[in-house]
């Protein structure tokens, strides 16, 4: 059930209008990293989470305080955008919102497209989505920041660096709560990946470059148990796929398996993937 309370989660001033930056602004409203597809993203994984009650509920907790982001966000933009409804120069330079949109916030990007289901991240496995969402976080973060260089309006810096703190916020429970999965690093889903291949990192980029990038033995190479392998072309051995199988283990799923669950949830042994072990294991 939700409620509406008429009141912003922070308050919105705005010194000057600017059209061109409440333009901006918008990407926040109906773009890819923006606070609806924030809070649809994590609202749907909630409803989805039927595995673990407790992390649904962080799900909806950060689901819903989106939306009263979004709420805020587009108090600034419509204030941004006012001089549409007044302004005949104004109004010319951006038919789509002033046109059809009469001055008011649209559900589109910065670039006047439409927001698209296209932005969620919804896999329904728990450990995955929130990978998506500290990734989410960090792309919004970042786009707040961005924005924020674009405004001398000290109202609009304050609300702006707001909803940026409060990304770093959202970041760090996600964060807590896929560690404390007490998952083994790089342990992801629910079939356990090829030994040896898994731990090959591929040299494939190699040679040097016209602005004298070389050929860099990186610690992302042997980091994590991984190993370089050089590439065919450059007289290496490549990857192992010959020389090893693929057999499938199960992948270690932390503690979802023991939190408690809703109505909807299917028995951890009867779920596809987790069948399929067992198969094999008979
Ligand atoms: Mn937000
Ligand atoms: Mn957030």
């Amino acid at each position: 059930m939700y409620h509406h309370v008429k009141k912003l989660m922070y308050t919105v001033n705005v010194g000057t209008p600017d059209v061109r930056f409440g333009r901006m602004l918008l990407e926040q409203f109906g773009g890819p990293n923006g606070e609806l597809a924030a809070a649809m993203q994590y609202t749907i994984q909630g409803w989805n989470c039927v595995d673990d009650l407790g992390r649904r509920d962080l799900l909806l907790d950060i689901g819903t305080e989106e939306l009263s982001h979004l709420e805020v966000v587009g108090a600034l933009i419509r204030m941004h955008l006012k001089p549409l409804k007044t302004e005949a120069e104004a109004a010319e330079a951006d038919p789509l919102l002033s046109i059809v949109g009469g001055g008011g916030v649209a559900l589109r990007n910065s670039a006047g497209n439409p927001w698209t289901a296209d932005y969620l991240k919804i896999t329904g496995e728990l450990d995955v989505d929130l990978r998506s969402n500290i990734a989410a976080e960090a792309r919004a973060k970042v786009v707040y920041e961005r924005l924020i260089d674009h405004t001398e309006d000290p109202g609009s810096i304050d609300t702006l660096q707001f909803l940026m703190t409060r990304e770093i916020t959202h970041m760090k429970a996600f964060a807590a709560a896929l560690e404390t999965l007490e998952k083994k690093p790089f342990s992801v889903g629910r079939l356990a990946p090829t030994p040896v291949l898994v731990d090959e990192y591929l040299n494939a980029s190699t040679g040097e470059g016209n602005e004298g990038d070389a050929d860099t033995h990186g610690p992302w190479m042997a980091m994590n148990n991984l190993h370089p392998v050089e590439p065919h072309r450059d007289g290496g051995k490549g990857l192992s796929v010959e020389r090893v199988k693929g057999i499938a283990g199960a992948e270690d799923r932390g503690k979802q398996d023991a939190a408690p669950k809703a109505t909807t949830a299917a028995p951890t042994e009867e779920l596809i993937g987790v069948r399929r072990l067992k198969r094999k294991a008979a």
